[in-house]
Parts: structure tokens; C-alpha cells; sequence
């Protein structure tokens, strides 16, 4: 017989009784099955394995479970980034026609995509305040088919009365899918509130390193959590198995990270409020931030956890923003957040630059208005560099 050793065809895997420690990586986009019985089996059900990549891989299983667990969640789906799992909510539940309520402040590409591309594919959707729950009744129509709210808003850190648009949604039958990227499980559990879907930017604080592009979409039946996942395998959602493991080591140190920034982020705010220089701080953890009594309430009491996203205006506009910017320049300026370390962002000219000078006002968005992702560094350097920053934009 001849001899079937090539170099071209891979091995069986070395025997060893003993296991990794750390999760392997498996990039392998195909496997293989024993026979066309044995591929029945696994696409029936009856026996557990993968078969192609964009279908599932392990480094996916492992991570969806992980986020499972912190969401209180089952079958969650890891998607190619947060805006994939967004789509995959109104892709994999909706039908053409029905009517799709959302916040109004909602990260801009999923504005964007609410307002410019459901609507060219023939969904209808419309906007409502999400801190204001009869506003929120008066947008549904009869075709309203869902809400989408996001717990907290960025840059203006709103904080959504997720308690009554859940009881919104149940009184009109409508599933509730909540995008907890900002407030994390750590601060909240959609589930525990009424929500029906729960979504991540996986990309944010969860993966915490600002090196993957990820997302996490997970619903609260089978069913719901099938087709979503069919929708995700059709559409191609499917998220690189590397992605996956780096996610899942930035997993391990998640809530060690969050309860320290989340700690720096108050610490910080309190700082910045009052500081010369600084017309207002938008925080919820602060008593005369709009949302306060809610966001302690949802968020765990005058011990909550809310977050690591401290916003803040300047006095005066551009100039004073780039003169901050300029001053503050160990601290990355880039439009992300949920890093290990401190970012800053400028909404008037990244995330709500498409708006009119008018629309963002309407929000509060002037020039001089900053937003902070706290990172984990040592609070009192921040407060050094930030009170640096602060008198460059005072003196500018
Ligand atoms: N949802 C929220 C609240 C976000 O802030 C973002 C991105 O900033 C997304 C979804 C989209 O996530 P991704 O950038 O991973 O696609």
C-alpha cells in the first residue's frame, strides 16, 4: 500500500494525556467528519461538532458562554463586531414591514442604520426618548414590533428608564432588546429588568484592551436565539477565532478592570466638577446629573457602578477643546472607549459630526464638549494631567 504521509496533509494531533491550560486557538475555517452519516448527526443535533467557521468555531462557544454567564443569559452568539449583532437583531426577528421603536440617542451607526438603510430595505422605524417613557408610548404604532434602547447614551450619559419601557413592552407585546455596551453587566442585567434581547459591543470594556472588533447578541428563548443565529451564518456575521481568544483573555481581568475604573471614573468626575475652566461634568454617579436617582436605583445604590464614561464641557468652544486636547497628550485622543487606559473623544467633530451645528446643540454637544473613557491608571496621574488640560483650555 502506499505510504499516505505527505506534507501537504496535516497530522492527527499529538497524544497527550495532559490539557493546555490556556484555551488553544482554532483559525481552522473547516473540519472534517468521519463520514456523510456522521455530518447528519451534527447538522440534526444528534452529535456535538463544528463544520465550517463562519457556522461556529470553539474560540466563539467559549466566548459566548463566558458572556452568557455574566448577562445571565443561554445560546448567546459572538458576532464579527457590535454593529453586526445590532444588525442581526432587526435581520433575524423583524419582518419587512413591522416597525421598529428606538432610543434617540444611540451610538451614531446604529442611528445610522435605524434611520438611512432599515428603511431602504422596508423596515419602519421611528425615535423616541428613552428617559421618557410616555414619549416612548406615544412612537409605538401598530406595526411596532420592537424597542431598542441602549442603558446609557454617549456621549450625554442619559440613562434610559429601561424598568418602564419594559413594562412598555409587555403591555404591547413587543420584544425589548437593550445594547448594555456602556453599562456593562457589571453595572446592569437587562434580563432581570424585562429585556428580551441583550447586545454587545464586545469591542468596548468587555474584550478591554481596544485590539479586537467584536460583538454578542443573546435572547431570552431558543427560538429567538436560533434565528438569530441564522441570521448571523447567513448574513456573515460570522467573528475570527483569534478575535475571539484575545476577548476571551480580556474577559479574565474584566471585572477587576471594571470596578477600578468605574472607582477612577467618580473619582475623576468629582474632581472636574466645579474645577475652573469646566462649564458642567455629565456623569450619572453625580447628584445634579439628570438621570441621578435612576441611575442609582438601576444601578446599585449610592455604592452603583456607573461606569467609566465621564462627558464634560468646556467653557468656550473649538479652540479650548484642541488646546485641552493638545495639552492632554499622553492620553490618546480616538474615537473608542472601554480601553485598559484613559482615551478622549471630541463628538462634535467624530461621532455627531454628521449632525447640524443646531441638532447638536439640541443635544448639548457643543465644541468644547469631551468625552472620557477612564481607564485603570493611577487616579491621581489623571487628575494631574486633567487639571493641565483644563487650565492649557482656560488660558487658550
Ligand atoms: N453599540 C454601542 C453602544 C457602541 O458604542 C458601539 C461602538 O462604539 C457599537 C454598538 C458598535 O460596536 P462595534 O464598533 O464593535 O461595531
Amino acid at each position: 500500500m502506499r505510504d499516505p504521509r505527505s506534507i501537504v496533509r496535516r497530522q492527527q494531533q499529538p497524544s497527550s494525556v495532559s490539557r493546555p491550560v490556556v484555551t488553544p486557538i482554532w483559525p481552522s475555517v473547516v473540519y472534517q467528519s468521519r463520514d456523510a452519516d456522521e455530518l447528519d448527526a451534527q447538522y440534526e443535533g444528534r452529535l456535538d461538532g463544528y463544520t465550517y467557521a463562519r457556522e461556529g468555531h470553539p474560540n466563539a462557544t467559549l466566548l459566548a458562554e463566558k458572556i452568557d454567564w455574566l448577562e445571565g443569559g443561554a445560546g448567546g452568539i459572538v458576532t464579527g463586531s457590535g454593529m453586526a449583532a445590532v444588525s442581526a437583531l432587526f435581520l433575524g426577528l423583524l419582518q419587512s414591514g413591522d416597525h421598529v421603536l428606538a432610543g434617540d440617542q444611540l451610538y451614531g451607526r446604529s442611528l445610522r442604520l435605524l434611520t438611512l438603510d432599515l428603511p431602504r430595505l422596508g423596515f419602519k422605524t421611528g425615535l423616541a426618548d428613552p428617559t421618557d417613557v410616555e414619549a416612548m408610548e406615544r412612537a409605538i404604532r401598530p406595526e411596532t414590533r420592537m424597542i431598542l434602547v441602549e442603558t446609557v447614551s454617549n456621549p450625554t450619559l442619559r440613562v434610559a428608564d429601561i424598568d418602564g419601557i419594559a413594562r412598555l413592552a409587555e403591555r404591547h407585546g413587543l420584544i425589548l432588546a437593550v445594547d448594555n455596551t456602556f453599562a456593562t453587566p457589571r453595572g446592569l442585567r437587562p434580563f432581570e429588568h424585562g429585556a428580551h434581547v441583550v447586545i454587545h459591543s464586545i469591542t468596548k470594556l468587555l474584550a478591554g484592551h481596544a485590539d479586537v472588533t467584536l460583538g454578542y447578541i443573546v435572547a431570552d428563548t431558543q427560538a429567538r436565539n436560533g434565528a438569530l443565529r441564522d441570521a448571523c451564518v447567513t448574513w456573515g456575521f460570522a467573528a475570527s477565532p483569534f478575535d475571539c481568544w484575545l476577548a476571551e483573555r480580556g474577559l479574565h481581568s474584566f471585572d477587576l478592570r471594571f470596578d477600578r475604573v468605574q472607582a477612577n471614573a467618580r473619582e475623576l468626575a468629582t474632581f472636574l466638577d466645579g474645577l475652573d475652566g469646566i462649564e458642567t461634568v455629565l456623569y450619572p454617579g453625580l447628584p445634579h446629573h439628570p438621570d441621578h436617582d435612576r441611575a442609582s436605583a438601576l444601578f446599585g445604590g449610592n455604592r452603583g457602578r456607573f461606569g467609566n464614561m465621564v462627558s464634560f464641557r468646556l467653557d468656550g468652544g473649538r479652540a479650548e477643546a484642541n488646546a485641552f486636547l493638545r495639552k492632554a497628550e499622553h492620553i490618546p485622543f480616538a474615537p473608542t472607549l472601554g480601553d485598559i487606559g484613559t482615551t478622549l473623544s471630541h463628538p462634535a467633530s467624530s461621532s455627531h459630526r454628521a449632525l447640524t451645528p443646531d441638532q447638536r446643540a439640541a443635544l448639548g454637544i457643543t465644541e468644547g464638549f469631551i468625552r472620557v473613557s477612564v481607564g485603570i491608571e493611577d487616579i491621581d496621574q489623571l487628575k494631574d494631567e486633567f487639571a493641565e488640560a483644563v487650565t492649557a483650555a482656560r488660558n487658550a
